[in-house]
């Protein structure tokens, strides 16, 4: 055992409820929470020093038992496509990464929320190293907090190596995270505990205050969990669905095996009633020769046909050790354009950050204890304490 050293409570990630709970047991009132959660996540404060409308003395209690405490950044890389992708510490050992791709119209983070991942799914690089730890909510949410901060002070620097210092704040209004997606290392339904409070301070008018449709969960197929989120949240849904059969589901994503694809769609459906959602986005990653056919196309369509569908597909981007080409392009075209005859909304994913690895199913972070555990082939349920 360690000494005894009373750790200071991270109010990153702290749900509204639970904060203000907190700012009692100092003795303050409900209303400081939101004040707090003002400075935390509009404002990007982390140092109580420097939320000036605190009472003096209320600001030294919160120094005392508190603190803001994101994931320290390991590394930092930017691509030559304007895409940046963090490597975060997660213990000694372990890092996992997180990647900002900016857009003309909007700015997406992608945000990890396990390190590792025990899915196995056959295509996906944060598989090969298995499972090791499910993120805490402070460290799901610091990564968001850590984006926006970051992005800002580098906005901020480039506003005043150009212009000076003065018109540097005037850039600060200006979002740059406009959009969060749990599409990083992780299934984040094997996380639920964790990941839906995190999800409740991004949507949160004291949080983040982001829209509904801005905060995308993307899940392997976790249908039990699906029906558990319906009940917990209402952000928007992606779902990896890769193959239009069970028979090669089960060898791309494992987990099928135990969640065959009509179970899983029905999940989707009753979340979208549920929640009253516009629609799904199902996942198709591209690889060549094995699910890029025009007769799987028109399976992929007959299975949606109908629904509040559509249907993402990402040109498979390749990892050391992998044995998947991806598809050439004009075959990606002509699977779109059977699912576009056939009425379903489809979009081809514009790879960013290949030249970093920070491409979808790249994200390998650094797992050095590598304790595997695979949940959709073999044993669910092994909890793994680091
Ligand atoms: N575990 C969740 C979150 C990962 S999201 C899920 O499975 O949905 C990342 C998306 O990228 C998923 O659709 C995943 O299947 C896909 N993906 C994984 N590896 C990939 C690769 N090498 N190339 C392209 N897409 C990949």
């Amino acid at each position: 055992m360690t000494a005894a050293v009373t750790e200071r409570l991270n109010l990153l990630g702290l749900p509204r409820a639970q904060l203000e709970e907190f700012v009692a047991t100092l003795g303050s009132k409900p209303f400081r929470a939101r004040q707090l959660m003002n400075w935390m996540y509009k404002r990007g404060v982390g140092s109580f020093a420097d939320m000036t409308d605190l009472a003096k003395d209320f600001r030294a209690r919160l120094g005392a038992q508190a603190e803001v405490r994101a994931p320290r950044i390991v590394a930092t890389q930017r691509s030559a496509d304007g895409t940046c992708k963090w490597l975060l510490q997660a213990d000694a050992t372990q890092a996992f990464e997180m990647v900002f791709i900016p857009e003309p119209d909007r700015g997406t983070l992608c945000i990890s929320s396990q390190v590792g991942c025990a899915l196995d799914c056959s295509f996906c690089a944060t598989a090969q190293q298995g499972f090791n730890r499910n993120l805490s909510t402070a460290e799901i949410v610091g990564q968001v907090w850590l984006a926006a901060r970051e992005l800002e002070r580098e906005q901020r620097e480039r506003a005043a190596a150009v212009a000076g210092p003065e018109t540097a704040t005037a850039v600060r209004e200006e979002r740059q995270v406009t959009n969060v997606v749990l599409m990083g290392m992780g299934e984040p339904l094997a996380n639920f505990r964790n990941v839906v409070p995190a999800l409740g301070i991004l949507l949160d008018d004291f949080g983040f205050d982001l829209s509904r449709r801005r905060v995308t969960l993307s899940t392997s197929g976790l249908v039990p969990q699906i029906y558990k989120l319906a009940q917990e949240s209402n952000v928007a849904l992606a779902v990896s669905l890769h193959a239009p059969d069970d028979a090669l589901r089960n060898e791309l994503v494992p987990i099928n095996r135990k969640h065959p694809i009509a179970e899983l769609l029905q999940a989707c459906w009753h979340y979208l009633d549920e929640q009253n959602g516009r629609s799904v986005t199902f996942e198709y990653v591209m690889l060549d020769g094995v699910n890029d056919s025009p007769a799987q196309a028109r399976a992929l369509a007959r299975l949606l046909k109908g629904h509040p569908a559509k249907v993402n597909l990402i040109p498979f981007n390749p990892f050391p050790g992998t044995h998947y080409r991806r598809s050439p392009a004009p075959v990606i075209q002509r699977f779109r354009d059977e699912l576009l005859q056939r009425g379903l909304l489809a979009t081809i994913r514009r790879t960013r950050g290949e030249d970093i690895a920070a491409a979808c199913g790249q994200l390998a972070g650094r797992v050095i204890d590598r304790t595997t555990v695979r949940l959709g082939s073999k044993v669910i349920g092994v909890a793994v304490q680091p």
